[in-house]
């Protein structure tokens, strides 16, 4: 299997090749060169896998330059109960006939994006070790992203991780997550600024090619495919769970922002899951549902951003979507480079309205949207927990609103369930008058001593920082 750019690039490459990369070399993205297809005799062999042996089957379709048994070894060794809480790893919650959780956020820092960092950190170190050499993973985070990297890095050897984030805006316990980490590779960097000043900060490392070659700077973001390639397991473990027969079809409600997650479900689908639709649920900054409701893709401002109660979703564009609109275009490379480089550039939008392939958004790949606002992420997770006794989270609550939008008989909806409440506590409070349950393992983490460097919000600054630690 080889890997592509979305932008026409002629290079080929394989899976390890681009693992411990970002974009391809013209700015595009990395896609297979095909979808590996799934039969019904396939699908048949694999329903009823352990999760870890499915992770295995599926990874291999798409790595072919890792031993088998090197691979299964990895996989073993991410995917236990131990870590996620379950031997299902991805259990399906039921709320009423048709209508399902998949629980995402079992992970060690409760959110979904676990599931793939996991399997990162394993690869990264394996490879590493294999080339015998160093990384040094430079990455800005209000939240989420930054402590899945954490966590997923702790203790690896050959990988360093530097994290920035903005000093005193992340929410106390996301703070104590990352901060209560004393392993000493893991560096975090509390800078005198706004999430944006953050991601200035890492462009601006990264542009400096020299000190990024010396200092062998690498980043982790939600474009990696092995990101994306260890997420579409779980679509065909939520899809096992709630059906009986490979005749059966499924729909996925995807809470998104930076359409990674319902990217993963769009391969899945690709290969042949039978997945009737994949519902795009945003918050208010709703770039994706304006592009599959209008045909317009249009980037936000960082003043039109919003900053809401499902701040995982707060994106002023969808970093993976590029991947989407490459299928949808007939994988014609020049048209994305043209769309996604010059036409974005220039105009900060672009419309396909007019062109017979947006139709096929909803009609050949099952793309439907829709968008939910603070008031409805209250009103449902107050309804959620008064019929079902159950606290979702802000992004979830997102999803489960507009999968109730899409019913359709005999084809189960899934809603993907990508943090737990005790994350977003706040809003929860604000919703049910209750703190929601923290689990035992975190209980009094804010207590717990933090490992962090407070710097001013100064490329210099960080690059002092890094060089001083990368002995
Ligand atoms: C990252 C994240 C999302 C958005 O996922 P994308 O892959 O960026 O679309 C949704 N919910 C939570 C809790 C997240 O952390």
């Amino acid at each position: 299997m080889q890997y592509l750019s979305t932008r026409g690039h002629a290079d080929r490459k394989h899976f390890c090749e681009i693992l411990l990369e970002g974009l391809a070399p013209d700015g595009g993205l990395y896609l297979p060169e095909r979808y590996p297809q799934v039969d019904a005799a396939t699908l048949a062999k694999w329903r009823g896998l352990p999760y870890p042996e499915l992770a295995f089957e599926i990874l291999s379709l798409y790595i072919d330059d890792i031993p088998a048994a090197d691979l299964k070894a990895i996989c073993r060794k991410t995917y236990t109960e131990e870590v996620f809480g379950t031997q299902a790893i991805v259990p399906l919650k039921k709320l009423e006939d048709g209508l399902y959780l998949e629980a995402l956020s079992n992970g060690p820092t409760l959110a979904f994006k676990d599931m793939a960092m996991q399997l990162l950190g394993n690869l990264f170190e394996y490879e590493l070790a294999r080339r015998g050499e160093e990384l040094n993973i430079l990455g800005a985070t209000s939240g989420d992203t930054g402590s899945a990297a954490e966590y997923a890095m702790r203790g690896k050897k050959g990988v360093r991780v530097f994290m920035t984030s903005p000093h005193g805006r992340m929410s106390p316990f996301q703070q104590a997550q990352m901060f209560s980490l004393q392993d000493a590779n893991i560096h975090n960097l509390a800078i005198e600024g706004v999430f944006d000043d953050c991601q200035d900060i890492v462009k601006a490392v990264s542009n400096d090619l020299e000190f990024k070659r010396r200092y062998k700077i690498g980043t982790v973001n939600s474009i990696n495919w092995a990101r994306l390639v260890a997420q579409v397991v779980y679509y065909f473990a939520g899809y096992f769970q709630a059906t009986k027969s490979n005749a059966q079809k499924v729909s996925f409600t995807v809470p998104s922002g930076n359409f990674g997650n319902i990217c993963a479900g769009h391969v899945a689908r690709m290969m042949g899951l039978p997945i009737e639709r994949l519902v795009a649920a945003t918050n208010e900054n709703d770039v994706l549902d304006e592009f599959f409701r209008t045909g317009v893709y249009r980037v936000r401002s960082s003043a039109d951003t919003h900053e809401t109660s499902s701040p995982s979703m707060d994106i002023s564009k969808a970093s993976n979507f590029e991947r989407f609109v490459f299928d949808l275009l007939g994988r014609d490379g020049a048209k994305v480079k043209q769309l996604f480089g010059a036409e974005l550039s220039a105009k900060g939008q672009f419309d396909l309205s007019a062109e017979p392939a947006f139709k096929q958004a909803a009609q050949r790949y099952g793309f439907v949207s829709g968008k939910s606002t603070h008031a409805d992420r209250l009103a449902t997770i107050r309804d959620t927990y008064e019929r079902f006794k159950l606290v979702i989270d802000t992004h979830t609550a997102d999803g489960l609103k507009v999968a109730r939008q899409y019913p359709q008989p005999g084809v189960p909806m899934i809603v993907l369930e990508t943090a737990l409440p005790i994350k977003f506590a706040a809003t929860i409070v604000e919703a049910l008058g209750r703190e929601p349950d923290r689990p035992a393992k975190f209980q009094g983490i804010e207590a717990l001593p933090k490992r962090v460097t407070l710097l001013r919000s100064d490329a210099q600054a960080v690059k002092e920082f890094i060089a001083g630690h990368c002995a």
